[in-house]
């Protein structure tokens, strides 16, 4: 099920005595959500991440703007009306209740035409237990459930009814690191087997990219860029996405062009055709930089980390907003580093170099074909 969001606007009156202007949580929102897809909404906390999924799930109605699943106008519809899967941070299952009949649940509320014999409920049950494989501890109380499994619980909950859309806020954020990597993989298997269009709600960059068919990042209310994790992670719209985007982050500079060239504090590190003269900031992703004895932007070594199959170059520049400059380099490039350095030297790779408008922060390109000689 297609789901099309047509400027769709949330505001909230101030709690602030001082400010008493709105929070407009979601703004003017205007995109569709394929059919059949996982969608990442990602941005920091705060920017309206569960403000956006309340509105598609009917639980907030929205200040301006329509909600349609399909061709359906749901705008107006309640959330029991929608067909919708919810699940949220906190499991908020049954306690009382056996994981049997906490997945039971919704199916037990049907009424009328929609009404279920009890072989039928406990057939459906079982399908959406194996689904997330909690089949087997189908007699136990949540209490007896690691966070992992009642999570499980709660994604079976959301499945048990087969819903049109399934809407999940922060569904991973009380799990532990092991397990919130092994669930998100189960979260996409259980996507992929079922076609149900997702909704995945996060703050955290890696999950959404990882698990993503699109991402949708955010910021204060307001849709920054929408595509493929690995177009957004490439080509970012501007500095926030950019910063948003990859561990570890992007490297930012104060930078300047002056006649195609690209300069770092007073080196000319690349040839930029395209953009003014003028100062700009200049953002290097850490795997754009390449050991070079003759390298054109010379920075201080800080250190150097290995880690397994890469190196971690940790440096420092004037240029740099940041008191570390991160470099990722091959291990195999250990060797480029002098023994006695209390400096090293790096080219860049152009299409790891983003330049941005120092006022607006927006993305400014730069030729391509031009480039110099990497
Ligand atoms: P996120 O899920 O991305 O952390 P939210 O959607 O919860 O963000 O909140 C977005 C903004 O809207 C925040 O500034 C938040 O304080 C505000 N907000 C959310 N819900 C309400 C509410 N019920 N009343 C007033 N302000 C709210
Ligand atoms: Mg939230």
């Amino acid at each position: 099920m297609k789901v099309v969001l047509r400027n769709l606007t949330k505001k909230f009156p101030s709690r602030d005595k001082k400010n008493k202007a709105d929070v407009v949580a979601v703004n003017n929102f205007d995109f569709e959500i394929p059919d059949g897809k996982l969608i990442g909404l990602l941005g920091p906390s705060g920017c309206g991440k569960s403000t956006t999924l309340n509105l598609i799930s009917g639980l907030e109605k929205p200040t301006e703007g329509r909600v349609f699943f399909g061709e359906d106008d749901v705008t107006n519809l309640p959330p029991e009306h929608r067909g919708i899967g919810l699940v949220f941070q906190n499991y908020a299952l049954y306690p009382h209740l056996t994981v049997r009949q906490n997945i039971l649940f919704p199916l037990e509320n049907l009424k009328g035409k929609d009404k279920l014999s009890r072989e039928e409920m406990l057939e459906k049950a079982m399908e959406a237990a194996k689904l997330v494989q909690i089949h087997e501890l189908m007699e136990r109380k949540p209490r007896e459930l690691s966070g992992g499994q009642q999570q499980r619980v709660a994604i079976a909950r959301a499945l048990v009814k087969r819903p049109r859309v399934l809407l999940l806020d922060e569904p991973l954020s009380n799990l532990d690191a092991r397990l919130r990597l092994q669930t998100r993989e189960e979260i996409k298997r259980i996507q992929k087997e079922t076609g149900i269009t997702t909704i995945f709600v996060t703050h955290d960059q890696e999950e959404a990219m990882s698990i993503s068919d699109m991402i949708v990042v955010m910021r204060e209310g307001m849709v920054q860029q929408i595509g493929r994790p690995q177009e957004v992670y490439d080509n970012p719209a501007n500095l926030f996405v950019a910063k948003f985007l990859g561990t570890p982050p992007v490297n930012v500079f104060e930078a300047r062009v002056e006649q195609g060239q690209l300069i770092l504090g007073e080196e000319t590190v690349l040839e930029v055709k395209g953009p003014a003269d003028g100062p700009v900031y200049a953002g290097v992703r850490p795997e754009g930089f390449l050991l070079r004895r003759d390298g054109a932007f010379c920075c201080a070594l800080s250190g150097v980390e290995v880690m397994g199959r890469d190196i971690s170059v940790v440096a420092s520049s004037k240029a740099s907003l940041s008191p570390a400059i991160r470099a990722i380099i091959g291990s195999e490039n250990l060797a480029e580093i002098p023994a006695d350095a209390g400096q090293v030297r790096f080219a860049l790779k152009p299409d790891k170099v983003f330049l941005f408008d120092r006022e607006t922060e927006e993305r400014i390109a730069f030729d391509v074909s031009a480039r110099s000689g990497l």
